[in-house]
C-alpha cells in the first residue's frame, strides 16, 4: 500500500502526555527545596508556558537570578520530574500508545521533535524510546520553538522530505515551528494550551483517542 506519510514527528509535553502539572510541581519543589518564597500557581504557569524552556521561564520569572542560581534550580526540578515520570506519575494521553504501534506495524518512522531536556523525553519514553528512530531535544538546537530549527533537523535525520511527514502538536508555539519547517501537523490542545489559535492546522482535534494512522492519512490527504 503506498501511503502519503512515511514519518510521524511528535512533540512531547503537552503533546505525549499531560506533562505540564508534572513539570509545575516539580519547579515549585525545587523552589522550596531552595528555600525561594517562589509559587507557580496555574495561571502564573500558563503565562510562563509562552516561553519555551525551564531555564528561559525561571528567567522570566526572576529575571535578576544568577546563571548559577538558574542551572541548579533547573537540575533540581529535572531530578524531581524524571522521578515522578520514572515512578509512573504521568501517563500517555488517549490513542497514543495504539497510534505508535500501528505506525511501527505499517513501517512508518518514528520521530521525537522536542525543545524539552534530553533526560525529560527519554524518562517519559521508557523503554518505548528504541521505537524512535530520531529523537531531537533542547540540546540538539540553539533555537527553540516557534523556530522551526528543531524540526527542520529531525526530517534532516530522518532523511525524508517534509511532505512525507506528518506533525502531532499540542501548542502554537509546536505549530509555528513546524508549520515553518513545510511539515502538515495535526494539533490536539492540551490542559494549558486549550484556546490558542490553531490557524493552519490539517485538524484539531481534542485527543487521539480512537484517531486510526488510516484517518491521520487521510487527513493528510
Ligand atoms: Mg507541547
Amino acid at each position: 500500500m503506498m501511503t502519503h506519510i512515511a514519518a510521524l514527528i511528535f512533540d512531547v509535553d503537552g503533546t505525549l502526555a499531560e506533562t505540564e502539572e508534572a513539570h509545575r510541581y516539580a519547579f515549585n519543589r525545587a523552589f522550596s527545596e531552595a528555600w525561594l518564597n517562589w509559587t507557580w500557581n496555574q495561571a502564573i504557569y500558563r503565562q510562563l508556558l509562552k516561553v519555551s524552556g525551564g531555564k528561559e521561564r525561571i528567567l522570566t520569572f526572576a529575571p535578576d537570578a544568577s546563571p548559577e542560581l538558574v542551572a541548579g534550580l533547573h537540575g533540581r526540578k529535572t531530578q524531581i520530574y524524571t522521578k515522578m515520570v520514572a515512578s509512573g506519575q504521568v501517563s500517555f494521553r488517549p490513542g497514543i500508545e495504539s497510534l505508535i504501534s500501528s505506525a511501527r506495524a505499517q513501517g512508518l518512522k518514528l520521530a521525537i521533535a522536542s525543545t524539552t531536556t534530553r533526560a525529560n523525553v527519554e524518562a517519559l519514553l521508557g523503554a518505548r524510546r528504541a521505537f524512535f528512530e530520531v529523537i531531537a531535544c533542547a540540546e540538539d538546537v540553539r533555537r527553540k520553538k516557534p523556530d522551526p530549527e528543531v524540526f527542520d533537523l529531525v526530517i534532516k535525520r530522518l532523511d525524508l522530505p517534509a511532505d512525507k511527514c506528518l506533525v502531532l502538536e499540542d501548542s502554537i508555539n509546536g505549530l509555528k515551528a513546524a508549520q515553518a519547517a513545510g511539515l502538515a501537523t495535526v494539533v490536539t490542545p492540551s490542559l494549558y494550551t486549550r484556546g490558542q489559535d490553531f490557524s493552519g492546522a490539517l485538524a484539531v482535534l481534542p485527543d487521539l483517542g480512537g484517531v486510526t494512522l488510516a484517518k491521520l492519512i487521510e487527513l493528510k490527504g
